[in-house]
């Protein structure tokens, strides 16, 4: 048959190896992936479509923007460089077959924040300043975009090398709707760092981020998460009220600076909450109170 080869979609196997695996996620799993023309190594994230049953619209849906925003990435587009940050892991290309799609990504090497923060036990102030102050530029430029995360959370955050200094890269954004963070969390039992809004099914947008990102700050400096309970109930109700206390003795050498930032993120008040580009004002981000208390 003419046009046969040309009507055939491209596969993933036309141009890369599939290698190690670097990763899984409850729909997902993340793969190395080596080019055949030139040997550059990229990561991919291969969504097994049958894990959405039921939810395949909109991931047909999804997958369509995805296409754009890197075909706009690469410069095809009418709009250049959108998505292009250099705090977020770059999406190059998407593949897609009848079980799986294929997201193409730029690769880190650096690991999860979770497992430094693990390592480490806690960060000082002016470490911890330092990569909230990478997260909230990417997060503010997204949502300059018109494009909310909903799914922050330490292992969306991925070193880009092993550096200790290394710089941060936020992963996953564009893919929350697939994904959908609110059926995820309850079926991973991980809701700790969703926004009481969220929980209380209300009309959510950008500020769910910036509460995750109080979450994740709460968690570096001290080690540990500011809502924690057995049962999920209590937990979101813990969520929902914006309990949390911070706890002496962990908390007593940590600046009054890191505690009211760390307040105008975890407002349960939407309207109250601090915007990205507030945050990124707060003196803890752009000032020195966090330089000045380098000891915890
Ligand atoms: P989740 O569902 O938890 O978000 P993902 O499927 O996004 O999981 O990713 C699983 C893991 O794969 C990540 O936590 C990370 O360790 C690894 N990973 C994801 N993206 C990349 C990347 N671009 N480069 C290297 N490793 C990655
Ligand atoms: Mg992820």
């Amino acid at each position: 048959k003419d046009g046969r080869e040309s009507d055939k979609q491209p596969s993933i196997e036309d141009k890369y190896v599939v290698k190690d695996l670097l990763g899984t996620g409850a729909f997902s799993e993340v793969r190395l992936i080596e080019s055949k023309d030139n040997g550059q190594l990229f990561a991919c994230k291969i969504i097994n479509k049958k894990a959405l049953k039921g939810k395949e619209d909109s991931l047909e849906n999804e997958i369509r923007v995805l296409k754009r925003f890197s075909e706009q990435a690469r410069g095809e587009g009418e709009e250049k460089n959108l998505f292009l940050h250099p705090n977020i892991v770059q999406l190059l290309e998407t593949y897609e077959d009848k079980n799986k799609v294929y997201l193409v990504m730029e690769l880190v090497t650096g690991g999860e924040l979770f497992d430094r923060i693990v390592e480490k036990g806690s960060y000082t102030e002016k470490d911890a300043s330092n990569l909230m102050r990478q997260v909230l530029e990417a997060v503010d430029y997204m949502h300059s975009q018109g494009v909310v995360h909903r799914d922050l959370k330490p292992e969306n955050l991925l070193y880009y090398s092993a550096d200790e200094d290394s710089k941060i890269m936020i992963s996953d954004f564009g893919l929350s709707k697939i994904e959908d963070s609110g059926i995820m969390a309850t079926a991973c039992g991980t809701p700790g760092y969703v926004a009481p809004e969220v929980l209380a099914q209300k009309p959510y947008g950008k500020a769910v981020d910036v509460w995750s990102i109080g979450v994740i700050s709460y968690i570096l400096l001290c080690g540990y998460p500011p809502f924690y309970d057995e049962k999920d109930e209590n937990l979101f109700a813990q969520i929902m009220k914006g309990d949390f206390e911070f706890d002496s003795p962990y908390w007593d050498d940590i600046s009054e600076s890191a505690k009211d930032f760390i307040r105008h993120l975890m407002c349960v008040d939407v309207d109250k909450r601090y915007t990205c580009k507030q945050a990124l004002a707060h003196p803890w981000i752009s000032g020195n109170a966090a330089s000045n208390k380098n000891i915890h």
